[in-house]
């Protein structure tokens, strides 16, 4: 059966599609078939991968009723990767779906019919805990948030920790937290080791041991609509998305 990861954290720039795209990168070059679904309206990781952000039917449609998943999936010319893409309507599904009692269940349902067919399906969800991040965190078995390494690191993670227990009493049994992930980090300033440590003494057992280095090359690979692993696949950025997915399927 496949597993299902939502990388969540409502706030915004702390590299959650960097490592929605990259994790999915990593475990599609292992072989496994894998499946990003972009639930936010800004449509990075369509975008990250190469693919149009007006591609129709696509997430939105979903959600709505008007498609069935199955028929939105795009691949990628990543092989073993397939996309099911995002377009700025969906911004308009924040507004309709709390109106539609049961509507927490949207993405579940809809992903139910094709899950299997992945053995890893991951989630990129927008920066706020909305209607459309409580949908990927109904529809997953297990969360990865990323913390970005800097000095506000901890501000807003109790808010989300009870935004995950509450779904999980609620609606959600299943879902666990798979782990922390530190990114953008720099080892060489004494803020970026305070951090680290701060977070790991905070949340013990529950952050990944891979660390994501700040690297130039993460930062500029969606600019040529591909992964930093086939960007520049010796670099730090891609050695340490590689050790994280390791990693990711290991606690899985
Ligand atoms: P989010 O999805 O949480 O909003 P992103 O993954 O889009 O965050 O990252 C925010 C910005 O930081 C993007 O421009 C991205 O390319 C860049 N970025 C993410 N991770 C790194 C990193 N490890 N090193 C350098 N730049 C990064
Ligand atoms: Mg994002």
């Amino acid at each position: 059966m496949g597993t299902v990861y939502a990388i969540a954290n409502q706030k915004g720039g702390v590299g959650k599609t960097t490592t929605a795209v990259n994790v999915a990168a990593c475990i599609a070059e292992a072989g496994y078939s894998t499946l990003l679904v972009d639930i936010d309206p800004q449509a990075n990781a369509t975008v990250g991968l190469g693919l149009p952000k007006d591609a129709e039917p696509n997430i939105y449609d979903v959600l709505s009723g008007d498609a069935r998943a199955e028929e939105a999936l795009v691949p990628t010319s990543i092989e073993n990767l397939t996309v099911l893409p995002a377009s700025p309507d969906l911004a308009g599904a924040n507004v309709e779906l709390p109106r539609q009692p049961g509507s927490e269940n949207r993405l579940r349902d809809a992903l139910a019919p094709i899950r299997d067919r992945f053995a890893f399906t991951l989630l990129d969800c927008p920066p706020s805990l909305g209607p459309l991040t409580v949908n990927a965190l109904v529809a997953a078995d297990r969360v990865i948030v990323p913390v970005q390494t800097e000095y506000f690191a901890l501000e807003g993670l109790a808010g989300l920790l009870d935004t995950l227990a509450l779904v999980q009493r609620e609606l959600n049994p299943r879902l666990s937290v798979a782990g922390m992930l530190l990114t953008m980090h720099d080892g060489r300033t004494r803020l970026g080791r305070d951090v680290e440590r701060e977070v790991r003494e905070h949340f013990p057992d529950l952050v990944f041991d891979t660390v994501i280095p700040r690297n130039v090359r993460i930062g500029e690979a969606p600019s040529y609509g591909r992964p930093v692993i086939h960007h520049d696949p010796h670099c730090a950025g891609a050695d340490a998305y590689f050790e994280l997915a390791k990693e990711v399927a290991a606690r899985g």
